[in-house]
């Protein structure tokens, strides 16, 4: 089969693989039909995981069932399913406190040895293990592009606002508008908030976040901090989403929030940064991090978009065949695109 492999930074090549093939009980094998590339591909291709070097990558994926091992009970051979970039065990300490993002076997599609080994989704096959718990049956109308969002970027999104409890009525700010930082705008908005505020440099992703909702402020020519202040009576908003994972971004996040409020950190953060944790004491600032519990969001985000109620449609700009994988790496690099599908 053909995937999409990490040769080095800036370098990804679509070669020939083995076909997997069931290996426990509980595992599925699918046909995938479209994977997208996300945001945490882009560390990889910039080398920041040199241990991927060879590996397949992709970890937000719609398919078909090809085969379940005997164990699994929720999915079956033809159906269409999506799933959720990370498995759990489903039994560990973590999984039993529902706390599936803390798995202590957690492996994660496409990252190589430090993921746990499990080959990646941008291929014409995957093995996924623990079907029960990673793959959800798509719903019926909810197209493909919008399907492999739920495991990823939208419950990633979801779970940034989850997390912040924001309650209706209050403001929220979204510092970085790749797709999860979209998604967690659009969440925002399905929370009932009173105003999102969605701040980025790049023109074309402000365009989309206006298209979600949102005030958009364009970092680069207006000052954001004082925009916010204008949008919020003075105050600040009441949750700050940080979806970039830069030093910088997590500083405007939390002079933007109002004191006692939430910065709720998403973005990742693969190096250490220095904050001004006097600014956080003095504020009083409250931050939640870490990955989305997406196992745990699944269903409930999956409802949600099937109702429009979370609608990211938006954030899907393009839409290529798994051979013009290295294309669509350099155009997302670039900045020139949200979210990209890849076809086999
Ligand atoms: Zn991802
Ligand atoms: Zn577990």
């Amino acid at each position: 089969m053909r995937a999409v492999t990490f040769q080095g930074p800036r370098s990804v090549e679509v070669l020939g693989r083995a076909e997997p093939e069931l290996q426990c009980h509980d595992d599925a094998l699918i046909r995938v039909v479209a994977s997208g590339i996300c945001g945490s591909d882009l560390h990889i291709y910039h080398g920041r995981v040199p241990t991927a070097r060879g590996f397949t990558l992709g970890h937000e994926y719609v398919g078909e069932v090809l085969a379940v091992g005997d164990a699994v009970r929720s999915v079956s051979v033809g159906e269409r399913v999506l799933g959720t970039f990370a498995t759990a065990c489903g039994t560990c300490a973590g999984c039993r406190l529902g706390l599936y993002h803390h798995c202590h076997e957690a492996r994660v599609f496409g990252l190589g040895p430090s993921g746990g080994s499990l080959p990646g989704t941008q291929a014409e096959l995957a093995l996924v293990p623990h079907a029960d718990l990673t793959l959800r049956r798509a719903p019926d109308g909810l197209p493909d592009e919008l399907a492999l969002l739920a495991g990823d970027a939208m419950g990633t999104g979801y779970h940034a606002i989850a997390a912040a409890g924001i309650e209706p009525g209050e403001t929220c700010a979204v510092v970085g508008l790749g797709p999860v930082g979209l998604c967690a705008a659009t969440a925002a908005k399905a929370a009932g908030t009173a105003a999102v505020m969605a701040i980025d440099m790049v023109e074309s992703r402000l365009e989309v976040a206006r298209a979600l909702g949102a005030d958009v402020i364009h970092a680069g020519e207006e000052d954001a901090l004082a925009r916010v202040m204008d949008l919020t009576h003075g105050r600040g908003a009441h949750v700050t989403v940080e979806a970039v994972g830069s030093a910088g971004a997590l500083e405007t996040a939390c002079r933007i929030t109002r004191r006692g409020g939430t910065v709720s950190l998403v973005g990742v953060h693969v190096a250490p940064c220095r904050v001004d944790t006097g600014l956080i004491f003095r504020k009083g600032l409250r931050i939640v991090s870490g990955l989305a519990n997406v196992v745990a969001h699944l269903d409930r985000v999956l409802a949600m978009m099937t109702a429009g109620v979370l609608d990211p449609g938006p954030i899907v700009t393009h839409e290529l065949a798994l051979a013009d994988a290295p294309d669509a790496y350099e155009a997302f690099d670039r900045r020139e695109t949200l979210k990209i599908l890849l076809r086999p």
